[in-house]
């Protein structure tokens, strides 16, 4: 991939930001230049480049620590150190700044055409795009935006592992519809098939790091804690082992455990200390806290 490092450069939290360009977003350009389609390339790159900015300064005003973001064809992805743990409202705003970029592009389509550098065409062009761009992007299909918004709303109502696990097989779910549909409603279309095919990749990939994802999520919670909006205790048997346990935790919420046999009440950072310290990775929960 092309490293090209972006104007973006801060001072304080801000960092250089680096911009990866995706092998598929390149087969994208060069499909589109071989077939003479050079202001559709430049449109959909300019589209999906201001479209990252919009997620990267959002998550860079925020604290976060964005590593990198890498442009897709269809929107792309930001990179962030801090997954799993930020307070839910900055995951909404940092999924919605990307979206929301394509509800002013028009206006500046509509600025260039008082230049002589843009005509209708270009304008017809860049709108169809900029909104072919903004509806794939809201497909509740994960990684799109849309499959992290569908993610942040089963957070409200799952514990995290379980909310992910669902996120992925409604995703997969989704896709294959999609594609059905795409199928048998359009004529063979190469880059739908080249993009789906790279969700799918992405998918797959996801649902085989889902218990690092997890982990990352346990971890940061561990180490950098951020205040909870509320305390939920958890009542659990004295088997369930302390991994099923910490799979009952809730993004926001803290998790005190009460074992129902002893009524013995444990603090969640005990919990994550004993399972993080490698005592009680699958033990019951019973027998590590007597
Ligand atoms: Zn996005």
């Amino acid at each position: 991939m092309n490293k090209i490092p972006n104007m973006i450069q801060n001072t304080g939290r801000f960092s250089l930001l680096k911009i990866k360009i995706h092998p598929v977003f390149w087969f994208v350009v060069a499909a589109g230049l071989i077939t003479g389609h050079f202001w559709e390339v430049a449109s959909v790159f300019f589209i999906v480049f201001i479209h990252e900015c919009g997620h990267a300064i959002a998550a860079l005003l925020l604290g976060w620590r964005v590593r990198e973001i890498q442009l897709l064809p269809f929107g792309g992805v930001a990179k962030v150190d801090d997954h799993g743990n930020r307070p839910m409202h900055e995951d909404l705003i940092v999924t919605l700044a990307g979206p929301v970029q394509h509800l002013w592009l028009p206006l500046l389509s509509y600025l260039f055409l008082l230049t002589d550098y843009w005509d209708q065409t270009n304008h017809q062009i860049f709108i169809t795009y900029n909104f072919m761009i903004l509806l794939f992007n809201s497909l509740p299909i994960w990684p799109l935006d849309g499959g992290k918004l569908m993610f942040l709303l089963l957070l409200k109502a799952f514990p995290f592992k379980r909310a992910y696990d669902i996120t992925l097989i409604l995703s997969c779910f989704i896709l294959i519809i999609l594609s059905i549909y795409v199928g048998v409603a359009t004529p063979f279309t190469l880059n739908y098939f080249v993009v789906g095919s790279f969700i799918c990749f992405s998918i797959i990939k996801e649902w085989k790091e889902r218990r690092y994802v997890f982990m990352r999520f346990l971890l940061s919670r561990w180490r950098d804690p951020v205040p909870f909006h509320s305390t939920t205790p958890i009542v659990v048997t004295a088997k369930m082992p302390v991994a099923t346990v910490l799979g009952l935790f809730k993004k926001g919420s803290l998790h005190p455990v009460i074992i129902e046999e002893t009524r013995r009440h444990i603090e969640e950072k005990d919990i994550l200390n004993a399972f993080f310290s490698g005592k009680c990775f699958d033990k019951p929960i019973g027998e590590c806290f007597k």
